[in-house]
């Protein structure tokens, strides 16, 4: 029998899960993603040879049995690592489960499983029709209008809100999931600041997480880098200011929560994650059209972190390939 011609909206870890198990299971997805690398949110920031920062997820954990598989197997090819296990938390427990970490940056976490896919990037989708038993999927380059029997959308619920705004069904469950901000700043200092421990979890009401990138493996070369995330809060109250400001803003806020002299600044951004963390998850694996052709998915169906992204990958997967 034919296999469906089926497309995956976005390459983060949801959309990368579930075109991975598709492929082994003999069918043959396009990826469509509008940045222009893999990974979404396990993001590496890379200035030149210089400077390197993960400005999304930080590290990522395993708490079942199919990611913890994954990890071990990123592991094995050489593109994951365990970062160190203690953070300043005073309640954190002595030895918390291991921080998996993409080496060389978080988004190298996701290349084994982009290994041998039909990948397009910088490929903004911007319309999904009906079309005959399809979906006609408009994209903003050169795909044009492509038609496809089975669409994955994996993007962040807001985002895909606004493209499936008359699919009624898949928008009512859209509509319970809600996103809170998080912005961020990346320093480089040219000396080590004198802060021994390397994350800070929650250090006051305005920082959510500091984190010494640098301290990272293979990252221990580069000058003192360090990522600041605003709390929720922060964030929300920020969300209109320039990304200057924001970078400009975190970096006092840091050097006042540690009380210490900084050094000298060497580099300085900042980064606006609009739709950071699902505060509110749909709990329930994906959405699903009538029609069972249009899936709708990513980490903010089972909750907000990259387990529940890979895992609602898989569970998208094992429905195509059971149903089709
Ligand atoms: C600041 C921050 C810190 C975090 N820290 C951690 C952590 O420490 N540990 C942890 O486990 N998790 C953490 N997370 C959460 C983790 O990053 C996510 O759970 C996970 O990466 C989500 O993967 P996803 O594939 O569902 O979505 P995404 O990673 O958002 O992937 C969606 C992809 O779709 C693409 N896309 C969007 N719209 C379109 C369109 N119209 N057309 C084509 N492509 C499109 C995007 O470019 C993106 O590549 C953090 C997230 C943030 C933002």
């Amino acid at each position: 029998m034919l296999k469906p011609k089926i497309a995956i909206i976005g390459a983060g870890l949801s959309g990368l899960s579930c075109a991975k198990k598709l492929c082994l299971a003999g069918f043959s997805p396009t990826v469509i993603e509008k940045s222009r690398g893999i990974g979404g949110r396990l993001s590496t920031r890379r200035i030149g040879n210089q400077f390197s920062f993960d400005h999304g997820a930080q590290y990522v954990s395993s708490n079942g049995y199919d990611f913890n598989l994954y990890l071990n197997e990123a592991m094995e090819k050489g593109v994951a690592g365990e970062w160190c296990r203690m953070h300043s938390n005073a309640n954190a427990k002595p030895k918390s489960k291991p921080k998996i970490v993409g080496l060389k940056g978080m988004s190298n976490l996701v290349t084994p499983l982009a290994e041998n896919l039909d990948l397009h990037f910088n490929s903004a989708v911007k319309s999904i029709n009906p079309h005959n038993n399809g979906w006609e999927v408009e994209t903003i380059n050169k795909l044009g209008k492509t038609t496809f029997d089975i669409v994955v959308i994996t993007i962040p619920a807001p985002q895909a809100r606004e493209l499936l705004s008359t699919q009624l069904v898949i928008s009512s469950d859209l509509n319970k999931v809600q996103f809170s901000p998080c912005l961020a700043a990346m320093i480089a200092f040219e000396d080590k600041i004198s802060i021994e421990t390397n994350t800070f979890m929650s250090p006051n009401s305005e920082l959510a997480w500091c984190a010494r990138n640098s301290s990272k493996p293979n990252q221990q070369l580069l000058p003192d880098c360090w990522i600041v995330h605003a709390s929720a809060g922060w964030s929300e109250k920020n969300i209109d200011s320039s990304k200057d400001e924001i970078a400009k803003n975190l970096l006092k806020i840091f050097s006042n929560t540690f009380h210490i002299k900084l050094p000298k600044v060497q580099f300085l951004a900042g980064h606006k994650w609009r739709y950071a963390f699902a505060c509110l998850p749909l709990k329930k694996d994906y959405i699903l059209s009538s029609e069972k052709t249009l899936i709708v998915g990513g980490d903010w169906c089972l909750g907000n972190r990259a387990e529940d992204a890979y895992d609602t990958g898989l569970s998208i997967a094992s429905f195509i390939s059971n149903t089709f």
